[in-house]
């Protein structure tokens, strides 16, 4: 009896300090860039993200079937998700987000406010908080979203996630259609802080030219990127590059790739 009643003191004061202590991890649960041979690759992007005061998914890929196969394959329970953020309004990255929700809607979901009204009802219809962006917002301790920023594309609006850590920003994409540059710099400026340490997610530079890709390569180094992580639409020419500048600190975020512990920081 006493053991029990120690156990339940134990767990309830030790659980949530376990939870702020641990590292930052990422985990892909759905990319066209291919790693974990067990899982189904197929085009968009997702990732879950542990370690922080809330579980979020960034980005939900383009199918939900897929999403859920995948994420038992890793034993990831869609229970566990606190929060899940939406980048923008392309389907490979929202598909997956309703057949999650009927899975576990005790969610709040971050959308671009830009996103149409009707998707916005049915996520609200699952049971899903929903909150709409355009300006940035603070998620939970140390994590930010930049709120809709626009770029080239025009008008593709999209959001992106910002993590504040002792060692600097981590900064998740999805297709970075407002530009990875762009993106980074709004980043620091949202955050008022220098020091990135971390970059992943879509670059989307699958169309430009390589001339132009170290071009953009050249002002990541500029601004300080200690390591990066372009995956999904980022090409595989432009990765390799990628790889070549950033050697040791560039990782393979593939299909079921896990990046976390000695990699992470702590947040701050
Ligand atoms: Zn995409
Ligand atoms: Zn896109």
């Amino acid at each position: 009896m006493y053991k029990r009643i120690l156990v339940i003191v134990l767990f309830s004061v030790l659980v949530p300090v376990a939870a702020f202590a641990q590292d930052i991890s990422f985990t892909i649960l759905y990319n066209n860039v291919p790693h974990n041979e067990e899982l189904t690759t197929a085009w968009g992007f997702s990732c879950l993200i542990e370690g922080l005061e809330k579980t979020i998914l960034f980005d939900t890929g383009g199918d939900g079937e897929i999403l859920l196969s995948n994420m038992e394959k890793l034993k990831v329970d869609p229970q566990k998700i606190d929060v899940v953020v939406i980048s923008h309004i392309h389907w490979d990255h929202r598909g997956g987000l309703l057949s999650l929700l009927d899975k576990n809607h005790e969610v709040t979901v971050y959308l671009p406010a830009s996103l149409p009204q009707d998707f916005k009802e049915k996520v609200g219809r699952k049971g899903a908080k929903v909150v709409s962006v355009h300006n940035p917002v603070k998620i939970c301790k140390s994590v930010y979203t930049t709120g809709e920023l626009s770029g080239f594309a025009g008008w593709i609006k999209e959001q992106t996630l910002v993590i504040d850590t002792k060692k600097g920003l981590m900064v998740v994409t999805g297709c970075a259609h407002p530009g990875v540059v762009n993106i980074v710099r709004r980043a620091q400026r949202l955050l008022k802080k220098e020091k990135v340490y971390l970059v992943l997610g879509g670059f989307h530079l699958l169309a430009y030219s390589e001339p132009q890709v170290k071009r953009i390569i050249k002002d990541l180094k500029a601004i300080g990127v200690e390591k990066v992580g372009p995956s999904h639409c980022t090409g595989g020419k432009p990765i390799e590059l990628f790889r070549e500048t950033w050697k040791e600190n560039f990782f393979d975020l593939g299909c079921g790739a896990r990046l976390g512990n000695a990699e992470s920081p702590k947040v701050k």
